[in-house]
């Protein structure tokens, strides 16, 4: 099983992970920008991160074999407040780099008008840089969020195929399918979505603009979340093709968007690094 997780927060993982979903199968993934729990105090510190996710990351996850991209944005919650806002400015620097394959995560964490104003700037920075977007949900009332999420987006004019609705669940599943952006599902051990529940969304609607990820952070969570809803869609009956196409297809369709995916010789360099543990410490 081949995995490409779209959204994993690798920064706040440890090695353990990496060595973990390699043996998994995952051999690609995407880092989306976001809230690191400790609120910023100045735009310094994100240069660092962003720096980080373009440099470090992507070295410290091809020592276990696996491809990393990621995403550039300010996030929802740190929107509203001002100390973070100037970064916006920033943005079109990181925008122009190669392994950036989207603007995000943005979208809305509590619907505010500073809120609004930077998940706006942000849309328009996509079409800018003829990127796709990736567009968190809240999770506090998700329902209404999400419409007016959607509501932003065609405003913005960018094309609905660039866009991807993430964190969904049963109720808001219903709001996005019909609009023509991609649907991201996020599989926890606990709260939203189970492996389970995911299956029984796919039985449903079909694995068309589909995505699922772990979006495993430094919350509780499970980078091989994605694996284990490749098991039980396997075990409902769905096929390798099926699980290849969740898991794999859908995520490289719709990054390659960015044309700026880079997978080539991706299985074989998984296969040299396999069981491979050779990421020292800082010490
Ligand atoms: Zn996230």
């Amino acid at each position: 099983m081949r995995i490409f997780d779209p959204h994993i927060h690798m920064t706040s993982r440890t090695t353990d992970d990496y060595e973990r979903m390699a043996a998994a199968g995952v051999q690609a993934i995407v880092e989306p920008a976001f809230w690191l729990g400790q609120p910023r105090t100045s735009v310094g510190t994100f240069v660092d991160y962003f720096d980080g996710l373009l440099g470090w990351e992507p070295f410290r996850a091809s020592q276990f074999g696996i491809r990393h991209h990621c995403t550039i944005a300010l996030n929802p919650k740190e929107a509203n407040d001002p100390r973070c806002v100037e970064v916006l400015d920033l943005l079109p620097r990181y925008l122009a780099k190669d392994g950036v394959v989207a603007v995000g995560e943005i979208g809305f964490d509590s619907m505010t008008a500073e809120e609004d104003r930077a998940f706006a700037t942000q849309l328009e920075l996509a079409v800018r840089f003829d990127l796709p977007a990736l567009v968190h949900t809240p999770h506090r009332d998700k329902a209404r969020g999400t419409e007016r999420t959607l509501a932003l987006v065609a405003q913005s004019g960018i094309a609905p195929e660039r866009v991807v609705i993430d964190h969904l669940n049963e109720v808001t599943i219903e709001l996005v399918h019909d609009t023509g952006c991609w649907l991201g599902f996020s599989i926890y051990p606990e709260t939203k979505m189970s492996p389970d529940r995911m299956v029984a969304l796919l039985r449903r609607y079909g694995p068309e603009r589909i995505l699922v990820n772990s979006a495993a952070d430094w919350g509780r969570s499970d980078p091989l979340l994605t694996r284990a809803t490749g098991e039980a869609m396997l075990a409902a009956g769905f096929t390798d093709g099926d699980v290849d196409r969740v898991l794999w297809r859908n995520p490289v369709d719709f990054y390659a968007q960015s044309g700026r995916l880079e997978l080539t010789d991706v299985g074989a360099v998984a296969a040299t690094h396999a069981g491979n543990s050779i990421l020292r410490g800082g010490d």
